[in-house]
């Protein structure tokens, strides 16, 4: 029998370990994926500590349901190993990109095509077995999307990063009286943000980060003003440059600080969304809320429509390619403490 390795979670808040195990036979409408990559994302980081930062001393504990050993990863592209009797047969050997926010596909969320929002989910990497190993089995072929001609990096981050971005962004296209959009927090996903929105709006995006090298790689990539948050009076001076703010603010970070900065330079009638999930707690005067009347907006992931919208995106050329780095699967913690230490610029691709 063929064997599998996974870079597995043995214990919450501790170092992954290879485990070896027998390579799962696809059942049914099932799906068996040989990686070619896996991005490594800051959720990844949460579900290894076993819980996520609820700001005031108090956490959220993420590790229900979950059985260990664990396979995090879900910015997922590989190559069609094997299928089950109920999916077609000539994917065997196809290259593609997984789609790993995966509903139970019968509740009214699923049913309605949000299956992001199922509670009885199956995310690859999240509640199901993912992407840190040589192999993952995917529920059915219907969440494995063409990629060709993108590359097999932008491919698998474009399935969380990307469509957390793509997401994000949507929320504010199609709005009223846009003059000027915001990103804030210039990691992996807010750096896919910043290629994104030069495809999907027609202002020019600024972006702010608290760092300067995160700031120089953004003004590189299309930004047209690049923001530090800490820098004395910064708020005054984006208000005066902006003429009363920003119409529409992207938080990619979701901490207290990243908040505090969004809720200040946002403009009057303004919207801003939040997907970052560093954590925290934060709080807004209700009288600026009001006076402002900004809408603040949480959003998490996205669903497959929005995928394959994103992935047609990419695939006609539209979406300008994003920092990367290529590195082996079997130092993925490694590249976790690096992610963790701030010392991460752009993504990184585990590769097998
Ligand atoms: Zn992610
Ligand atoms: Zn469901």
């Amino acid at each position: 029998m063929a064997q599998m390795r996974r870079q597995s979670l043995v214990k919450f808040d501790a170092p992954l370990c290879e485990t070896i195990i027998e390579t799962p036979k696809p059942q049914g409408s099932e799906v068996l994926v040989r990686i070619e990559r896996c991005g490594l994302c800051h959720s990844d980081l949460h579900i290894q500590d076993g819980y996520a930062d609820l700001g005031n001393g108090k956490r959220l504990d993420t590790t229900r349901g979950m059985t260990l050993p664990f396979t995090l990863g879900h910015e997922i592209a590989g190559v069609v190993d094997d299928v089950g009797p109920d999916a077609p047969k000539d994917l065997i050997g196809a290259r593609r990109a997984v789609f790993p926010w995966i509903g139970c596909g019968k509740c009214r969320d699923c049913l309605n095509g949000d299956e992001n929002l199922c509670i009885r989910n199956r995310f690859l990497g999240v509640s199901i077995d993912g992407g840190f190993a040589t192999h993952v089995l995917v529920p059915d072929a219907k969440y494995l999307l063409e990629y060709d001609p993108v590359p097999v990096d932008m491919a698998a981050t474009l399935m969380c990063s990307g469509i957390t971005a793509y997401g994000a962004l949507k929320r504010l296209v199609d709005r009223p009286r846009q003059r000027n959009l915001l990103l804030i927090g210039l990691g992996g996903v807010g750096m896919m943000g910043l290629a994104l929105a030069q495809a999907m709006f027609k202002q020019p995006v600024s972006v702010a980060d608290l760092s300067a090298s995160a700031r120089e790689t953004a003004l590189k990539n299309g930004a047209a003003v690049a923001y530090d948050p800490t820098e004395a009076d910064v708020v005054k001076r984006i208000l005066k440059e902006t003429e009363g703010g920003f119409d529409e603010v992207v938080d990619f970070a979701g901490n207290e600080k990243s908040m505090a900065f969004a809720t200040s330079v946002v403009g009057r009638g303004g919207k801003i969304v939040v997907s970052g999930l560093m954590g925290g707690n934060f709080n807004l005067p209700m009288v600026q809320w009001i006076y402002k009347r900004m809408t603040v907006e949480g959003f998490m992931t996205g669903t497959l429509e929005e995928a394959r919208e994103l992935m047609a995106l990419a695939r006609a050329g539209k979406i300008k390619p994003t920092p990367m780095q290529e590195e082996p699967m079997t130092d993925v913690q490694k590249w976790i403490d690096e992610l963790r230490a701030g010392h991460v610029v752009g993504r990184i691709m585990l590769c097998n």
